[in-house]
């Protein structure tokens, strides 16, 4: 079949695996260009297929020459529709691996069943013995929860009152106002079970229980602030709740650890095009104006590149700071005051007509389309493609 984005709301339901396999390689290539650093040796990624999950897959594959188990939700491809992007990205991944004599194996699953935690458990033992590094990079929008068996749905809104607030159409390259309205105290402990920190705790929990994880092990959970343009849907929002909790988990699986010498952070990461992040409202309109901000002011960084200074200076150096609660800052950039404080000038000003002198739309629409394999240099998006075929 000749392979076409097909757009739906907030999603593409089509992926191309010529372009997912293109898209894996170049971010390979951006941390090989990079050279190598010291950093984990066996490590399991959840989430690994997508986002920050693929790219710390392939930055501690790639850097540190580490070995990798990941774990991502995927559908497969039939012979007349095509799979996930995230499952063209897995194969992809694994074929670069081999390629460099890497082990790389990938399970897919609801990383929050019992089911898939002791499958996990089971490829350790038997393939690594130990790992020294979880990276936790989930981003789902349900939970069944493996003791109650209750489903939870998480929600993307403000708490207290309603949020009246502009929004990015990027297919129409419109802007919009918009209402959110507030989250119920049902919906926020929802979007806490499924976003928090608790499937941290089970994952690491198993793991120890099983004697899987080294002396010195380490955990990291992914993490967004932000600034005040974003907050009232954010970090004061059900989202910012979930992240609270998995600050609280943080400081509980430290001390769970400290008899092996481990320790569990939390990573704050700046705002980047994602299958995740574009569902959250206003995110989209941020981004594409923090991305034309950040490259003017010269301190833009893919996500890749992002995640491989993440290791590299963070969680194996010295140089990204850490904050009182502990948390490492690799949101610095984003952050930094020249950038917030031009962000939030054009933020007042933006509107449909002046949206391609402020922002970014181009690059935003760019790494949307590229998530799902589209717009690759390279691929021959006329060209007949079979996808159940990855080689
Ligand atoms: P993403 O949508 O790109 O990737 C999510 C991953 O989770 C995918 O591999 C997906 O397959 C996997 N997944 C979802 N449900 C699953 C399930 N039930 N079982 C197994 N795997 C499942 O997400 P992302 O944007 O990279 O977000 C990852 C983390 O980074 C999240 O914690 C998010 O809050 C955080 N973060 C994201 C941003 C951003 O701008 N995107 C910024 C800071 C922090």
């Amino acid at each position: 079949m000749i392979i076409a984005p097909r757009i739906r709301g907030l999603i593409c339901t089509t992926a191309h695996p010529l372009g997912c396999r293109a898209n894996v390689e170049r971010q390979i290539a951006a941390v090989a260009g990079r050279g190598p650093f010291r950093g984990a040796k066996n490590a399991l990624v959840l989430g690994c297929s997508g986002g920050f999950g693929l790219a710390s897959r392939i930055a501690l594959g790639f850097g540190c020459r580490a070995a990798t188990l990941g774990v991502s939700f995927e559908k497969s491809p039939t012979p007349s529709r095509t799979a996930t992007a995230g499952w063209y990205n897995n194969r992809a991944f694994e074929t670069a691996a081999a390629r460099r004599g890497l082990y790389a194996k990938t399970i897919e699953g609801d990383a929050f069943s019992d089911a898939v935690r002791e499958q996990v458990v089971a490829a350790i033992a038997r393939d690594l013995g130990r790992i020294d590094l979880l990276v936790y990079s989930l981003a789902a929008p349900v939970r069944a929860h493996p003791r109650t068996g209750e489903l939870h749905r998480s929600v993307i809104k403000p708490l207290g009152g309603p949020f009246a607030v502009k929004t990015l159409d990027a297919g129409k390259g419109e802007v919009r106002d918009i209402v959110i309205e507030p989250a119920t105290a049902e919906e926020t402990a929802a979007t806490v079970q499924v976003m928090g920190g608790g499937d941290w705790e089970l994952w690491a929990q198993a793991l120890r229980d099983a004697d899987v994880l080294a002396d010195g092990f380490q955990t990291v959970a992914y993490s967004y602030l932000g600034g005040e343009l974003t907050a009232r849907i954010y970090r004061e929002g059900t989202l910012g709740a979930a992240k609270a909790d998995v600050d609280r988990a943080a400081a509980a699986l430290t001390e769970r650890l400290a008899d092996i010498g481990g320790r569990a952070r939390v990573a704050v990461l700046k705002a980047i095009v994602s299958q995740a992040s574009t569902a959250i409202p206003a995110v989209p309109l941020y981004v594409s104006l923090l991305y034309r901000v950040m490259r003017e002011q010269g301190t833009h960084e893919s996500c890749v590149e992002h995640i491989d200074r993440l290791f590299r200076d963070g969680l194996y150096g010295d140089a990204v700071p850490a904050d009182a609660a502990g948390r490492l800052r690799n949101d610095d950039r984003e952050m930094a005051a020249p950038v917030q404080q031009e962000v939030g000038c054009r933020w007042r000003r933006v509107a449909t007509h002046n949206l391609a002198e402020l922002a970014d739309l181009k690059r935003f629409r760019d790494e949307f389309l590229a998530l799902f394999g589209f717009g690759l240099a390279g691929v021959d998006y006329e060209a007949d493609v079979d996808p159940t075929r990855v080689d």
